[in-house]
């Protein structure tokens, strides 16, 4: 979602970018077209105005009154121009107003009015410094008399640096997050800029003055003499042949993309919190089963297993899965350990407990410091029966024998099968007195009933006590065994008790 999110805005950003970079060099370059359309108007104008008096002029050459009457007329008529000049083909000046420098009469040698005489056509100097000191270009038609002989030029020169229709013209536009216009005459000269301090400056390597003055018009990203970043558009004025550049720092014209982003990050964010917030909710509420049920099967021997997973929220058919095949396998698990345990303390013959377990059962007394009782039993001459009547009967006489110790057992006792015909019978809490009682009914109750086939056995007991919590379980059962040693070599079918004698 961040992803997308920040891709969103990336996208974005440069969407907006391209567009507001579009948006500027188009409306530069149309700023450009019709500015250079406007000086173009103003020029034609002002060459209409002298076209006028060249045509008066003509028919009424050599005329020194209509001469001055048409200086004066067209300085005064419009603020076209700043100075009037009237000179003949031998670049005579007939008439100047103003004739600050008293020129009239003079012969002129400005390449301008040179240039002009040559072309015998309407025509538009480059910039240059007059003879008053002004920087000006100027422009001038032919004049030709009744018999269209050429024979001499009307001129105006306009000023570029100072107060001049020219000037108000270009200058009075609209300027908009930076933009400014400049113009340069073919020769790369600035014949405008706001920077009035840079006007007459020759132009260095300009890629969009050059293609200007080529004739193109159009746009482009370029960067200004001091490297900065300009969006600009640029015109020719073709009666001129000026260039004119309009364009703006890359900068403030991407201005707004600051407060478009931050618009649209406010748009998003509060959504995309909402949004994080749910995503998270949710990845929260479809992790929670899992981890839990992770967290159940590092510990599956657990006995409160099967509870921890019937508590665990399975909310979705995945996880209920999951935790139906986990509740099932412990359940295995469990079973089959429950019986491996059992099978691990349990004689398979006798079904009574094994050594293992008896062994168990002695550590825990002696642990909680408990007093007990051990029976040693021995079926007495076991090997005649299994010689007389074969292996099979001597294990159904042994079944019998541990059958009647459990019958003579009570629930806390415990009966084990200590291996062949041998028997233990641990009894907690019993002394001397209680076990030997219950010896010597567990020999009268062997001895009096009867084996099918076997017929009737006996057994010989040993009985020893632990009435001392540091007693070993190895000295009793040691104890017991002499005792039922004793019992054997006294003649079988005996109990004897310990009555201490030290081992
Ligand atoms: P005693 O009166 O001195 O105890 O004589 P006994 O014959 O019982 O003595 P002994 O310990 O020498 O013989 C035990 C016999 O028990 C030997 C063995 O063949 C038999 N036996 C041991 N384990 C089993 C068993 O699991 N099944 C059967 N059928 N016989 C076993
Ligand atoms: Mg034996
Ligand atoms: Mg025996």
């Amino acid at each position: 979602m961040l992803a997308t999110l920040v891709n969103g805005l990336v996208t974005a950003y440069r969407v907006q970018r391209e567009a507001l970079i579009e948006h500027a060099l188009l409306s530069n370059s149309a700023y450009a077209a019709k500015l250079a359309s406007s000086i173009e108007e103003f020029i034609r104008g002002a060459q209409s105005h002298l076209q006028f008096s060249a045509e008066r002029l003509g028919s009424h050459w050599g005329s020194a009154e209509i001469m001055h009457a048409e200086t004066l007329r067209l300085q005064q008529q419009d603020a076209d121009f700043n100075a009037i000049i009237i000179v003949d083909a031998t670049s005579k000046v007939l008439d100047v107003f103003p004739d600050t420098l008293q020129m009239n009469g003079s012969t002129l040698g400005s390449e301008a009015v040179n240039q002009a005489l040559a072309a015998r056509q309407p025509y538009v100097s480059s910039a240059y410094m007059s003879a008053a000191g002004n920087r000006v270009v100027f422009v001038a038609v032919p004049v030709f008399d009744a018999a269209h002989r050429f024979v001499g030029i009307v001129g105006g020169s306009i000023y570029l640096q100072q107060e001049s229709a020219l000037h108000t013209l270009i200058s009075q536009h609209f300027y908009h997050e930076g933009t400014f216009a400049f113009v340069a005459d073919r020769d790369r000269q600035l014949l405008y800029h706001p920077d009035s301090a840079r006007i007459g400056e020759k132009l260095g390597y300009s890629k969009t003055v050059d293609a200007a003055l080529l004739g193109r018009s159009g746009s482009m990203a370029v960067r200004n003499y001091k490297g900065i970043p300009m969006l600009a558009g640029y015109a020719q004025v073709s009666g001129a042949g000026w260039a004119v550049v309009a364009q703006q720092p890359q900068d403030a014209s991407l201005a707004p993309l600051s407060t478009l982003m931050r618009d649209m990050v406010m748009g998003m964010v509060p959504a995309a919190i909402i949004g994080i917030i749910l995503i998270g909710a949710g990845a929260l509420m479809i992790s929670r089963p899992l981890r839990e049920l992770s967290r159940i099967a590092g510990q599956l021997a657990a006995p409160q297993t099967t509870e921890d997973l019937r508590r665990v929220n399975a909310w979705y058919r995945e996880a209920a899965a999951i935790r139906q095949a986990m509740l099932a396998g412990v359940q295995l698990l469990q079973a089959k350990m429950g019986r491996l345990n059992r099978q691990a303390l349990t004689d398979p013959l006798t079904g009574l407990a094994n050594r293992r377990a008896m062994d168990d059962e002695l550590q825990g007394l002696r642990t909680a410091g408990r007093n007990y009782s051990v029976l040693s039993v021995d079926i007495d001459h076991f090997k005649r029966v299994n010689d007389t009547f074969g292996h099979d009967k001597g294990d159904l006489a042994i079944r019998q024998v541990a059958q009647t110790l459990m019958e003579h057992c009570r629930a806390a006792d415990l009966a084990c099968r200590a291996g062949g015909e041998e028997f233990l019978l641990i009894l907690p809490d019993a002394g001397t007195d209680v076990a030997n009682l219950i010896a010597e009914r567990v020999r009268e109750a062997v001895a009096n009933s009867e084996i099918p086939i076997v017929g009737r056995i006996t057994v010989s007991i040993g009985v020893a006590s632990c009435d001392d919590a540091t007693m070993a379980c190895e000295t009793v059962l040691k104890r017991a065994d002499e005792c039922l040693y004793r019992a054997k070599e006294t003649g079988r079918n005996r109990v004897e008790c310990f009555v201490g004698v030290t081992t």
